[in-house]
């Protein structure tokens, strides 16, 4: 029962990070939505958070490259929802590219948002969670934080590192009551992976079917996607109670793709 607690989730107007908000939501917690995205749908969103649960659910969309907007982010939830309790770092972004031709400016960013985002989120939100005596960080990696698949330097590089501050993180909060861990999903079907059939189908000279079954699915043993509603009941779990002793762990969530 997380009734009393506030969550960040950030990337929250799409995939993975909308649907852990709704499931953090339905067990209680308020909630600050965050990411990009058409106004007028992302209050529906809130909106509906707030009706359907019974909780106080706010936006703010703060472009997470920027370590400033991130600063505003955790005020304002310091200032209207009582601090971070529950903190999901979630946004993240992908491009698929051959590293002679990938786009300095699309390394910096992924690095940027997937990685350095969540130092400065944690880096704000770590003293009141010390103070409480109580703290969930769940941090979105991926099975690329665990293995590599070729085209996808930055982002490997970014969800081994996200990965590695994870651990760092809690040996932190060990002794506070607070715990810090990575969820590894394989391919969820989401805008993210939407978006990168055309680069990948380019990358690889196949069709998009091929790119669905020879690279998509191939790496999967289920052969299905994973689903949002997976990622999200396992991120539910690590803020409960009974999430209290696994930390600093990588969980793979990814129908056996780094089991191979
Ligand atoms: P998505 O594209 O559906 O959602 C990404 C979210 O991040 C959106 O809300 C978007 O508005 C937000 N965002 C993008 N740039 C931002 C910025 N500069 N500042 C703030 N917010 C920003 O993607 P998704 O598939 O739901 O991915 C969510 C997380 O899950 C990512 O970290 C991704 O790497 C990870 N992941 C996804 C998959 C997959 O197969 N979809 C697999 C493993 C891990």
């Amino acid at each position: 029962d997380l009734h009393g607690k506030t969550a960040l989730v950030t990337g929250s107007t799409s995939g993975i990070g909308l649907a852990i908000a709704k499931g953090l939501a339905a067990a209680g917690a308020n909630i600050m939505l965050n990411g990009m995205g058409d106004a007028a749908a992302i209050e529906a969103e809130r909106a509906g958070l707030e009706k359907d649960f019974g909780i106080k659910a706010l936006f703010n969309g703060a472009d997470l490259t920027k370590a400033d907007q991130i600063a505003g982010l955790i005020k304002e939830i310091d200032d209207k929802l009582g601090g971070v309790d529950i903190l999901v770092n979630n946004a993240g972004i992908q491009h698929v590219s051959p590293i002679e031709d990938f786009p300095p400016e699309k390394w910096d960013a992924i690095i940027g948002l997937n990685l350095t985002a969540s130092f400065h989120t944690t880096r704000l939100t770590f003293a009141a969670m010390k103070a409480k005596k109580w703290g969930r960080v769940v941090n979105i990696a991926s099975a690329h934080a665990l293995v590599a698949s070729e085209f996808k330097s930055a982002y490997v590089a970014a969800k081994h590192g996200l990965l590695g501050f994870t651990k760092t993180i809690a040996l932190e909060g060990a002794q506070f009551g607070i715990t810090a861990n990575a969820i590894c999903p394989g391919y969820v079907h989401t805008p993210l992976v939407d978006k990168q059939i055309p680069d990948t189908m380019k990358a690889r000279g196949m069709t998009e079917e091929q790119v669905i079954k020879d690279v998509i699915l191939a790496a999967q043993p289920t052969k299905q996607f994973v689903t949002v509603e997976d990622i999200t009941a396992l991120a539910v779990f690590l803020c409960s109670d009974a999430g209290k002793s696994i930390n600093g762990a990588p969980l793979s969530i990814d129908g056996g793709w780094v089991a191979q």
